[in-house]
């Protein structure tokens, strides 16, 4: 899939240079409340016992209210790392800046808060899991190429080392009048700027989450649990009564991540010497209608060559999984599968029906090329979850890197009450398909190579990628 490499290495000490640096005299860690306009105090030494104890204080007093205040162990404060000796000489109003989702352009927004934090301004990360799976990696790991340890961003560590708040809890809904986000299990959180980075799910949701044998590829943060724990139930059937049968897997969805997780899977009946017999199915006539006749064509000699069988033009409409498991198309076919990994093309999050947001046909929240939503609110919204007017961006295709950049400047912008600017991103993009093999292809401008290099490259990146937010 599309790989982008993060300029930010580079670019962060100059930053940091270029940008006053924060007042770090902001106690943050005591604005346990997102309403907490005043730091009620003055003239207080950050280093002294005197803060300390203000601090326990204050979060205990905010805890106390039932409410608002964050006294759960999935909440993590932290603040920036703090010069020394710095006195306040004055009340602050300090301003709620709250991310929600752990989304590829988010994780960017954390690591340039590390040495660039608004002035004034509190940062709280909302992330459903306390780790990322870096998704590019993800059939990486099922082709045993990657540790999952290689692939795992540890948002606590994350976030305590760039000065963030961190929520982990599901947001179930946002109010853009009010200001208020409220959660699966937390408290309500006030923000002054919301943006918005939740990603998508495939589609079919009611059908993937009501049979057990299908594994849906998001959230990606647990694919890896449920898959290897219906995976080996089967193996362990499998070796208690080998059987003459293969074991069926089925991937539906014949876009780029279902190809991926094909060519994966297939290699891991390799590696784990296991009669697997792989099939991609979709409704579509043909695989990967995003992708060149070119590309179309290498992954289809392939497929053939690798025995990965496909099932086109037909959509899975049903399923039974209490004998043998069984799939039902649309046009009455049916197929044994005893595993099925969804990755279907992109919908909407269910969480969003509480997002009070203006939505597109689609359900996504509709959205301006500045990436505040479209109507006059405080809320941005970036990635998957977002449809721009005016833009059709396939949903999947990160671009995390030059996105993030145009995000920060906004987030800088609405905080200095400066006119945002649009981002618009860059009509074709390099793509890389890894075929779990070691080797990959790479698509751009209908021009299509595949090889070793092409996987080192993704490789390469990759790893790059995900080092970039691995705190040790
Ligand atoms: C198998 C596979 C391979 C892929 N390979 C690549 C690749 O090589 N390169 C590439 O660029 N992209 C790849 N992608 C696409 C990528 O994973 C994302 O779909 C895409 O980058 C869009 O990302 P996003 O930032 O919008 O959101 P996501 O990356 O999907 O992140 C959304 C985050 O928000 C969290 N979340 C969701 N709902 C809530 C809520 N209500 N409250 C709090 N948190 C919430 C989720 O748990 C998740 O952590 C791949 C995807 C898959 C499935």
């Amino acid at each position: 899939m599309a790989n982008s490499v993060d300029p930010l290495d580079d670019a962060d000490k100059s930053a940091a240079d270029n940008r006053s640096r924060p007042d770090c005299s902001l106690p943050d860690s005591i604005l346990i409340d997102g309403d907490l306009d005043q730091v009620p105090f003055a003239d207080i030494d950050l280093n002294s016992a005197e803060f300390a104890e203000h601090v326990i204080h204050s979060a205990d007093r905010s805890r106390g209210r039932s409410s608002r205040g964050y006294s759960s162990e999935n909440v993590l404060e932290s603040r920036p790392p703090a010069s020394t000796h710095q006195r306040i000489s004055s009340p602050i109003r300090s301003r709620q800046l709250v991310l929600v989702g752990a989304g590829e352009t988010h994780l960017q927004i954390l690591k340039w808060w590390r040495l660039n934090p608004i002035r004034q301004v509190n940062l709280t990360l909302i992330s459903a899991f306390n780790h990322v799976v870096f998704p590019g990696m993800l059939p990486g790991i099922l082709a045993g190429l990657y540790r999952p340890e290689e692939t795992r961003i540890d948002l606590v560590k994350l976030c305590q080392q760039c000065g963030v708040r961190l929520i982990v809890d599901r947001a179930n809904s946002l109010d853009p009048i009010t200001r208020e986000i409220e959660f699966a299990h937390q408290p309500m959180l006030r923000f002054d700027l919301a943006s918005i980075n939740i990603g998508s799910v495939p589609s079919a949701e009611p059908l993937w989450q009501s049979h057990r044998m299908m594994i849906s590829v998001k959230p990606t943060s647990t694919f890896l649990d449920r898959f290897r724990a219906r995976f080996q139930e089967l193996v362990d059937q499998w070796n208690r009564a080998p059987g003459p049968e293969m074991l069926q897997v089925a991937v539906v969805g014949a876009g780029a991540n279902g190809v991926e997780l094909a060519f994966s899977l297939e290699q891991c009946r390799f590696d784990l010497e296991l009669p697997i017999d792989v099939r991609v199915i979709d409704g579509n006539s043909e695989i990967l209608p995003k992708f060149s006749r070119a590309t179309v064509r290498c992954v289809k000699r392939l497929f053939k060559k690798r025995g990965i069988e496909t099932s086109l033009g037909s959509r899975v409409v049903d399923a039974g999984d209490s004998g043998p498991s069984i799939l039902v198309l649309e046009n009455g076919q049916t197929i044994r599968a005893d595993l099925v990994v969804w990755a279907t093309d992109a919908s909407p999050p269910t969480s969003l029906a509480g997002f009070r947001l203006p939505k597109s046909t689609q359900g996504f929240l509709k959205t301006r090329p500045t990436f505040q939503s479209t109507d006059e609110v405080p809320v941005f919204t970036v990635g998957d979850v977002a449809d721009v007017a005016g833009q059709t961006v396939p949903k999947g295709e990160s671009a995390a890197v030059g996105r993030a950049d145009a995000l920060q400047e906004n987030l800088v912008r609405w905080f200095d009450d400066q006119p945002l600017v649009e981002y618009h991103p860059r009509k074709s993009a390099v793509t890389i398909l890894s075929c779990g093999d070691q080797t990959a292809i790479l698509t751009y401008r209908g021009f299509c190579l595949h090889g070793g290099w092409v996987w080192w490259l993704k490789d390469t990146i990759d790893r790059r990628w995900v080092r970039q937010f691995q705190v040790s």
